[in-house]
């Protein structure tokens, strides 16, 4: 875990001063710090959240997915101010805005509506979308992804990042796409690339 108040840039430069290993008790009721923090500190105030991730996510995946992955990725948080607030809207466009998104984050995206972060409220309502998807947005916070390894969990956070930057950039230039990939073709690109598209997310346009 990186500790509460740390910033994620200092990671690489001073890792033990920046997050920590721990180990929890066989209830999962408590912890204790096994290694780093060593000036101090505790784990993130977001340890709740990720507990119960990880719990959905060991089971969701038959224990693949060992990464949860939180930050305020500063596209994905400005889109929260426009579009709707809703798994489809949020899926959908940031599918259009790269053809790789599709297949990188097939499931889909969660949206969860803004709420008091640190706790379990919020803890909850995102362990409920994990049972679904990888990623989970929060409203006017950041995101959480889960992954079987940093490389991929890193890797999933950057590529919706990405291309919600497209998308604020095509947003900033007009306020209507003059041409986009459109729901046949996403079912053609998921039969060739072998993965599933949940129809919810494929819905025709007005
Ligand atoms: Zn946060």
């Amino acid at each position: 875990m990186t500790g509460s108040g740390k910033y994620f840039r200092n990671v690489t430069i001073k890792p033990e001063d920046s997050f920590c290993i721990i180990e929890l008790d066989d209830k999962g009721e408590n912890y204790r710090i096994c290694w780093g923090l060593v000036n101090g500190g505790r784990p993130t105030s977001e340890l709740p959240s990720h507990l119960m991730n990880h719990e959905v996510k060991v089971i969701a995946t038959n224990g693949a997915h060992r990464v949860i992955y939180h930050a305020h990725p500063a596209n994905t948080i400005a889109l929260t101010f426009v579009l709707p607030l809703t798994d489809e809207a949020f899926t959908r466009e940031l599918w259009e805005m790269a053809t790789e998104c599709p297949v990188v984050f097939p499931a889909g995206i969660g949206v969860v509506p803004w709420m008091v972060p640190g706790g379990r409220d919020i803890a909850v309502a995102t362990s409920e979308l994990m049972k679904k998807y990888d990623v989970a947005i929060w409203a006017h916070h950041g995101m959480f992804c889960s992954g079987e390894d940093f490389d991929l969990t890193f890797g999933l956070m950057h590529t919706v990042e990405k291309s919600a930057e497209i998308l604020v950039k095509v947003r900033s230039m007009t306020s209507e796409k003059r041409q986009t990939i459109q729901p046949d073709e996403f079912r053609h690109l998921a039969k060739d690339f072998g993965v599933d598209l949940p129809e919810k997310f494929l819905y025709e346009k007005h």
